[in-house]
């Protein structure tokens, strides 16, 4: 089963041992899960995922929970990589593939991650949950909550979009509207939870989110065949999924799955709220938070992000790149791979469209090369912000 050896500060390098609770670590930073890989290597090998469940859980030796029942799966992860031709001919691209999260559970791609924090809630005992959410992240915590049993508490912007709203209620989640961003929302749970007895499942302030965001990565290498692609676009707020799939590169490596040759990581953001594009500019290892953040695409909306020196280490060691994109380009971009490729983009995956097109004209991206650009959400639910 799961190879789960313990939880490492990527900061400080202290370890703790699996199988109890954590938050942060007390230097501030995330800690993050480590397998046995040597130990898991000799038996885990790309063909023993044959015939395996078409969920994130058939990468199960590198996920964290030990015992399989606690696994909480609503059918989330394995999602389409689409091939998009006539988007890619109309960018001057060969080989452009859109990787398809609305086929997630709750519609976006935070089904992974929470579904890795729920399952790993129950093994470790932990009842009562609460989340600071621009929006997917809070309709899938109130889904696992709900299909394991446990209690929710949710908090998002009272502008959020309405299918988040009303999923975490239909969930039965307790939710609560704040006038504010999800770091206001972050600080009314930091300040209640000891109180009210919650675990916070906040971006990277638990540790296993990241695990199964990361499945994506291993998707991608199997999807392809064990190559990566060139170049991956990724809309970034909490920047959990790029964290996570350069994670998850690294463990394929060790598991001799994969070579040493890494996709240029691209972040995308909204500029009305680009904290790690401004961060990259400056050529800093850390992100300034951002003020008076504003932009349609909720879950861009991240003004201040605590794993930004994560993110950061990951654009710069592959060489990649962060790129700012106007709302009005964004709203475009919806429009135009809907009739392409009949494909309903949620603003955030939408957002990597105007991005590579600048990419591609300033040379940056050649058209042969192999490029993945993430749909995180489906357009479905943005439908009110959209008018
Ligand atoms: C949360 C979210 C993002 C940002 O994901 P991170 O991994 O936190 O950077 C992008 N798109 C959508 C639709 C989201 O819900």
């Amino acid at each position: 089963m799961s190879y789960l050896m313990q939880l490492v500060c990527p900061k400080c390098s202290t370890s703790y041992p699996a199988g109890r609770v954590y938050g942060l670590c007390p230097c501030g930073s995330p800690l993050l899960a480590t397998y046995d890989l040597k130990e898991a290597a000799p038996g885990f090998r790309p063909e023993s995922l044959a015939g395996r469940p078409e969920t994130m859980w058939r990468y199960r030796e590198v996920l964290p929970v030990r015992d399989p029942s606690n696994i909480i799966s609503l059918g989330e992860g394995f999602t389409p990589l689409v091939r998009a031709q006539r988007l890619g001919r109309h960018l001057g691209l060969d080989r452009l593939y859109i990787k398809e999260e609305a086929a997630n559970p709750t519609g976006s791609f935070k089904a992974r991650g929470l579904c890795a924090a729920v399952s790993m809630a129950r093994e470790l005992g932990i009842r009562k949950l609460a989340i600071p959410s621009a929006g997917n992240a809070a309709g899938a915590l109130a889904a696992y909550a709900a299909h394991a049993g446990l209690e929710s508490w949710i908090f998002m912007p009272e502008d959020t979009p309405r299918a988040n709203i009303r999923e975490a209620e239909v969930f039965g989640a307790h939710v609560t509207l704040v006038p504010g961003l999800i770091t206001d929302c972050g600080r009314i749970v930091a300040e209640r939870k000891d109180a009210e007895g919650w675990f916070d499942v906040s971006t990277l302030k638990e540790p296993y989110r990241i695990e199964g965001k990361k499945t994506m990565g291993f998707e991608l290498a199997e999807q392809f065949a064990w190559e990566l692609p060139d170049v991956i676009l990724y809309p970034t707020g909490g920047g959990t999924g790029l964290i996570g799939m350069w994670k998850a590169f690294r463990e394929m490596e060790k598991l001799g799955w994969i070579g040493p040759a890494r996709p240029r990581m691209v972040s995308v953001q909204s500029a009305g709220c680009a904290p790690i594009v401004r961060a990259f500019e400056k050529g800093l290892r850390q992100a300034e938070p951002w003020q008076n953040a504003r932009t349609i695409a909720s879950g861009l909306r991240v003004p201040r992000a605590i794993g930004d020196f994560l993110m950061l280490e990951a654009i710069y060691e592959s060489r990649g790149t962060a790129v700012a994109v106007d709302d009005q380009e964004l709203i475009g971009a919806i429009r135009l791979c809907g009739n392409l490729e009949g494909i309903f983009l949620c603003p955030e995956g939408a957002a990597c469209l105007p991005a590579l097109r600048r990419l591609v004209e300033q040379g940056w991206i050649s058209a042969g090369e192999r490029v993945v650009m993430f749909n995180t959400a489906s357009g479905l639910k943005y439908l009110d912000v959209l008018q």
